[in-house]
C-alpha cells in the first residue's frame, strides 16, 4: 500500500530521515468467507451466494488469532467474499479488538443497515472500507445489481454517522476511470475519511509503447488527480487519507510529480520514498484465505505457503525454504529486465511480482504493469518484448 497523504505531509513538513522502522509483523488480510451476495462483473473469484465447504470455524479462527498475536501481527483486515455474511463476524471482530489488533473491515457495504449498524459500531472497527466501482449506474453495472450503489452508500453513511472511520475502495479500470472525479467529489460531499485506489492487477501489456498505451495514460491521469487532490486537501488543513495499492510504481510517479512541482524537495523525498522501498508482499503483507491457506498477498491464491489448520502462521511466514518466500524476503530482491535496470528500483522494489509470474512463469521478471517510460526510469536496454496475453487473474477478491 502506498500512502500518498503521508508523503504529501512529509513534503509540506519535512522531517529527519532517521532509521527505517520495520513493523513488528505483517498486516494480515484475512478472507474469512468466500460467500458473497454480489456477483461482480470484474470479480474473478468464484464467490457466490452459497456456503463453501472447508472454511475455518469460529474456534479455528480464534486459535489462528492467538498465534497471530504471539507473532506480533499488528493489523487484521477482515475480508471476504462479503465478511458480513459470516454469522460469527461480530464475535471474531470483537475478539480481535479485545486482543489489541487494529481491525479493519473490508465490505461491499450493501449489508450494513439499520439492523446491524449498532452492532458494527459497538465493535469499534478502526476502519471500514466499502468498495465502490463508480457513481450510481456505473457501480450497479459493475456489481450487476440494480440498487447496489444506493445500498453501499447507505452503509457508508450509517458508518459515518456512528463515528466509524469509513472510506471508499475503488478499483480503477478503463471502464470506470471517468467516475474517479465523481468519487472524489463524493468524499467531499459525504465527509468521508479515506480513499483507496486499487490498480486493477492486470498483466499482459508487456513492453508495448508505454507513452501511447491508453491504460498507462489513464493510470497517470488518475494518479495526477489523486496527487493534486491530496495536496490541495493538505493546504486546506484537511487530513483525509489517500492511498493506493497494487502498483508500487506510484511511489516513483509521485517523485516525478514532486520534481515538477517542488524540485527543491526531490532529494529529500527520494530518500524518504526509498526508505519505504515499495512492494512488500510476502514481507509486510500476508494473506490467509477462507480455507486457511497462507499466501504472500491476496493475488497469489494459486501459490500456497502452508495451511494454518496444519501449521501455525508463525511457522509458515518466516520459512524461506520456500523459493518464492526466499526471493520475496531477499533485500534487495533480485529482479530482471527493466525492473533490474530501473534507476528507481530502490523506491518501487520491483513492483508486483505476481504479474511477472502470470505473464512469463518467472516471478522475478519485470512487472509488465509499470506505467513509466524507459527514459523516465533511465532504462536504455531494449528488453525482450513480452508477449501480450489476456490476463487471467490468479484470484481477485470479491467485496
Ligand atoms: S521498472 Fe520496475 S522497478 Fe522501475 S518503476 Fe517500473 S515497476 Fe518499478
Amino acid at each position: 500500500m502506498f500512502r500518498i497523504s503521508q508523503y504529501m505531509q512529509e513534503l509540506a513538513h519535512p522531517t529527519d530521515l532517521g532509521p527505517k522502522r520495520n513493523p513488528p509483523g505483517p498486516v494480515v488480510i484475512w478472507n474469512l468467507v468466500r460467500r458473497c451476495n454480489l456477483t461482480c462483473k470484474h470479480c474473478y473469484s468464484i464467490s457466490a451466494d452459497k456456503d463453501f465447504p472447508g472454511e475455518l470455524d469460529t474456534n479455528e479462527v480464534f486459535a489462528v488469532m492467538d498465534d497471530l498475536k504471539r507473532f506480533r501481527v499488528p493489523v487484521l483486515i477482515l475480508s471476504g467474499g462479503e465478511p458480513l455474511l459470516r454469522p460469527d463476524i461480530y464475535e471474531i471482530a470483537q475478539r480481535a479488538k479485545d486482543m489489541g489488533f487494529y481491525v479493519g473491515l473490508s465490505s461491499n457495504g450493501t449489508l450494513i443497515d439499520t439492523h446491524n449498524i449498532d452492532r458494527i459500531a459497538a465493535i469499534g472497527f478502526d476502519y471500514v472500507g466499502v468498495s465502490l466501482d463508480g457513481i450510481a449506474e456505473t457501480h450497479d453495472r459493475f456489481r450487476r445489481m440494480e440498487g447496489a450503489y444506493e445500498a453501499s452508500l447507505r452503509g457508508i453513511r450509517l458508518c459515518r454517522d456512528r463515528g466509524i472511520k469509513v472510506g471508499i475502495r475503488f478499483t480503477l479500470t478503463q471502464d470506470n476511470a471517468q467516475d474517479l472525479p465523481g468519487l472524489l467529489q463524493l468524499m467531499d460531499d459525504e465527509s468521508l475519511d479515506k480513499f483507496y485506489l486499487s490498480h486493477l492487477n492486470y498483466a499482459g501489456r508487456g513492453n508495448t509503447n508505454r507513452k501511447h498505451d491508453v491504460v498507462h495514460q489513464t493510470t497517470r491521469q488518475a494518479m495526477d488527480l489523486l496527487f493534486d487532490t491530496c495536496w490541495r486537501d493538505l493546504q486546506a488543513g484537511r487530513h483525509r487519507e489517500f492511498v493506493t495499492g497494487n502498483n508500487d510504481a506510484d511511489g516513483v510517479y509521485l517523485l516525478f510529480w514532486i520534481r515538477k512541482h517542488f524540485p527543491e524537495m526531490e532529494a529529500h523525498m527520494r530518500a524518504k520514498l526509498a526508505q519505504w522501498g515499495g512492494n512488500s508482499s510476502g514481507v509486510n503483507i500476508a494473506n490467509i484465505d477462507n480455507l486457511g491457506n497462507v499466501h504472500p498477498d491476496t493475488f497469489w491464491w494459486n501459490y500456497t505457503l502452508g495451511n494454518v489448520k496444519e501449521r501455525a502462521f508463525s511457522a509458515i511466514w518466516p520459512d524461506t525454504t520456500d523459493p518464492l518466500m526466499a526471493g520475496l524476503k531477499a533485500s534487495p530482491r533480485a529482479v530482471k529486465g527493466r525492473c533490474g535496470e530501473c534507476a528507481f528500483f530502490d523506491v518501487c522494489g520491483g513492483n508486483t511480482r505476481v504479474r511477472a509470474y502470470q505473464l512469463t512463469g518467472d516471478p522475478w521478471q519485470e512487472d509488465p504493469a509499470c506505467y513509466l517510460d524507459d527514459e523516465e526510469i533511465e532504462v536504455t536496454t531494449q528488453h525482450a518484448r513480452l508477449t501480450m496475453t489476456p490476463y487471467v487473474p490468479l484470484r481477485r477478491m470479491a467485496r
